[in-house]
Formats: C-alpha cells, sequence, structure tokens
C-alpha cells in the first residue's frame, strides 16, 4: 500500500483524550481535561429543547444562521467597542477548534512561515502542520510567561506571515497587559503580518478587562478573532464557535469552513442566538464563580505545599513539579495514589523542555468537586 499523509500520520492520541480514559479507569477526580462538571445555564439548555422542535433541523447557511451572527457582533460591539458586519464578517463554525482549522488553511501555505508562543495550544501546530508552514516558536518563560516583542522581531524573517496568540493563555492562566498587546501589535503592523488571536477565554479573566487584540491601532483588518460558546456558556460538548475579522479574510476563512463542516448543529445555532443576547446580564455572575473557584484551588493548593502559579484568566492554574520528578512523573503518581488527574504540560511545548516542570490543574468544576480534590491530594508526595 502507499504511504498514508505522514504528517498526519505522525499526530498521537491527544493527552486530553489520553489522560481523560486514565482518570475514567482509574477512578480519578478529572482536573485534567478543560470542561466543566457543571451544566451551561439552564436557559441555554431551554433554548436548545426547544430549537429542537421548532423546525430547524435540515441544514444552515454555511456562514451560520443570521441571528446568530448578529448576536455575536453585538457583543463584541456590547463589550468591547468592536465593530463587525454580521452579513460577512463573522463564520461559525464547529467550536473555536475548526475556526482555528480554517483560518490557518486560508492564511498560510508551504513556504510561509508562522509563529506560535509555547506553552502553545495543540491544535495550532496540527493545522499549521496540515497546511504546511513552518513553524517558530517563542518559549514564554515561567514564572512570568510574559510576551517579548523583541524575541518574537528576531524570529521574524520576509516569509513570515502568521502569529497566533491565545489570550488568556491556556494553560499559564497569563492574561497580556496593555504594553505586551502593544508591542505585539507594533509587530504586527510593522511587518505586516496576519494575527490569529485565539480568545476563547476572553469572559474568564480575574483581575484586569479582557482587551481583544483586534481593538488595537491598525489591528482589526489583520486579526482573526475566535471564541466559543464551550467556555462562555461552559458547553463544551456543543461544540459551536466562531471566527471574526475583516470581510476580505473572512471570506477566505469561509471558504476553507465550507468544505470542512459546511456548516454547524442549525438548532444549536437557534438557541445559542437566542441565549447570547444575555451575555451582558450573565457575564459578571459567570466571572464570580471562576473566581470563587480558582480562589479555592490555588490557596488551597498551596496549603498542601503545591508551589502553584496564579492565573490572572482562563480556567487553569500551573503547579511547579518538585525537583527530580517530571510532569508525567507527577501526572501518574497523583492518579494512581490520589486519584486526581492533571495534565503534565510537557505536552504544550514543541521546542524547550520547561514543560516537564509543570502540571495543569482545571478548576471549571464544582465547588465540591475542587474540595474533594484537594481532600484526597492531602499529604500528596511531592
Ligand atoms: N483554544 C483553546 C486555547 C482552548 O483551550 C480550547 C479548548 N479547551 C479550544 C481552543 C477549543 O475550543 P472548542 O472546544 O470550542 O473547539
Ligand atoms: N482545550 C481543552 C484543554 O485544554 C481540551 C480540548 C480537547 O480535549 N481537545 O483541556
Amino acid at each position: 500500500m502507499k504511504p498514508v499523509n505522514p504528517i498526519v500520520a505522525s499526530f498521537e492520541e491527544s493527552a486530553f483524550s489520553l489522560i481523560t480514559q486514565l482518570a475514567l479507569k482509574e477512578q480519578a477526580i478529572n482536573l485534567a481535561q478543560g470542561f466543566p462538571d457543571f451544566e451551561g445555564p439552564e436557559w441555554a439548555l431551554d433554548a436548545a429543547k426547544r430549537a429542537l422542535l421548532s423546525g430547524k433541523n435540515q441544514y444552515a447557511p454555511s456562514f451560520g444562521i443570521l441571528p446568530l451572527r448578529e448576536a455575536i457582533a453585538k457583543n463584541y460591539d456590547h463589550f468591547y467597542s468592536l465593530k463587525y458586519d454580521p452579513k460577512n464578517e463573522v463564520v461559525v463554525t464547529a467550536g473555536a477548534t475548526e475556526a482555528i482549522f480554517c483560518t490557518v488553511a486560508a492564511l498560510v501555505q508551504p513556504g510561509d512561515e508562522a509563529i506560535v508562543f509555547e506553552p502553545v495550544y495543540d491544535s495550532y501546530i496540527a493545522s499549521l502542520k496540515m497546511a504546511g508552514a513552518a513553524i517558530k516558536v517563542v518559549t514564554l518563560k515561567a514564572p512570568g510567561f510574559v510576551y517579548d516583542s523583541a524575541e518574537v522581531e528576531a524570529l521574524i524573517t520576509p516569509k513570515t506571515k502568521l502569529l497566533i496568540l491565545n489570550n488568556p493563555h491556556n494553560p499559564t492562566g497569563r492574561v497580556a497587559t496593555q504594553k505586551e498587546l502593544n508591542g505585539l501589535a507594533a509587530l504586527a503592523v510593522k511587518h505586516d503580518l496576519y494575527v490569529m488571536s485565539d480568545e476563547v477565554y476572553e469572559f474568564l479573566t480575574f483581575d484586569s478587562p479582557h482587551i481583544p487584540l483586534a481593538t488595537l491601532p491598525g489591528m482589526r483588518d489583520r486579526t482573526v478573532t475566535i471564541s466559543s460558546v464551550g467556555k462562555t456558556l461552559s458547553l463544551t460538548g456543543w461544540k459551536i464557535g466562531w471566527a471574526c475579522g475583516p470581510a476580505a479574510l473572512m471570506k477566505v476563512v469561509h471558504g476553507a469552513h465550507q468544505f470542512v463542516t459546511f456548516c454547524v448543529a442549525h438548532p444549536l445555532q437557534v438557541a445559542i442566538a437566542e441565549a447570547l443576547a444575555r451575555m451582558p446580564e450573565y457575564v459578571p455572575q459567570f466571572r464570580k464563580e471562576y473566581r470563587e473557584r480558582r480562589d479555592l484551588l490555588v490557596p488551597g493548593l498551596q496549603q498542601l505545599g503545591f508551589e502553584v502559579l496564579t492565573p490572572e484568566g482562563s480556567y487553569f492554574a500551573l503547579a511547579v513539579c518538585p525537583t527530580g520528578k517530571s510532569d508525567w512523573d507527577l501526572s501518574r503518581q497523583l492518579i494512581a495514589e490520589n486519584k486526581v488527574a492533571t495534565i503534565p504540560t510537557s505536552i504544550f511545548y514543541v521546542k524547550s523542555d520547561e514543560g516537564n516542570r509543570l502540571i495543569r490543574f482545571c478548576f471549571a468544576k464544582k465547588l465540591e468537586t475542587l474540595k474533594e480534590s484537594l481532600r484526597r491530594l492531602e499529604g500528596a508526595r511531592l
């Protein structure tokens, strides 16, 4: 038989799936894969029940139903005064993951270079590899994980086309400062780069408001902004996300989307269009509940002797492994001995071995789950 595509064949099963399976087998609490162990808001679920019976069960328009695109655009305007034309600047996708794939496919091809920051979300690398782009990596250094524009600029060549940013950041929990964002935006303008800004944790900032990169001078027309109801409405299983950007770029992103999924679940789009209208009243409570979860888990772990870096955003917190123990060793040990699963962060690194020293806890969990996890972690061998 002829060889299959070696790039795709090299993709291994995601550590998120592997650890989740291990957690199930070991009956460990899953603080590994990033998903809530509670339901999304009841009004969103009710809207979905009604939508299923409303006769909207055939294909949706490929860009997404207009009421949903309008609701998405309205929220960008409401929260950030960022204006997108719902008719041609918003594409609804199967989660942020499809938006990432389609954006990368739309922007780069073999011969182009893209810059990513590590720790890096796995699907950026996979998408870039499938598009055939060369990948340049800037390592954000623990414990500060600061964005250093000089380091980015040192990697820019005439072939560099795309910069990929994730803010708030998985897995570090960092929220980039205005100054860091200004530095990155200035580089994008100076070197005429596109930016894919993955902002799926946009409403999970605890200490400062979220700043979409597209709101910075010169950025709206070179940035594709991505988000997802998986995070925003705690409904990761619905897999509905979107990409927004200038019409000329979105036409191409849509070109990819058209041949990846064509359109995504029609009744869920109807439900989300309705649910997104409640975001302005929902977000303060959502953020408060997540802050409570962070403020339970992080000091709780610290009291148990874990060296934890307090996250400013997202629903993840990193802990430093004791000297001599790798991330995989500690993660496996905590599953086997304490029945608590975490993610070894080396899976987020492609260049440096800094990830071998860190594990990731997810706090998108009920307070009882977090309390029980802390109880189980008492006396953990550190
Ligand atoms: N980007 C980041 C940074 C994520 O953490 C995730 C999911 N955890 C995604 C994208 C994917 O989002 P979705 O489930 O909507 O595809
Ligand atoms: N993004 C989620 C995380 O970081 C996992 C999503 C997935 O399993 N692919 O845990």
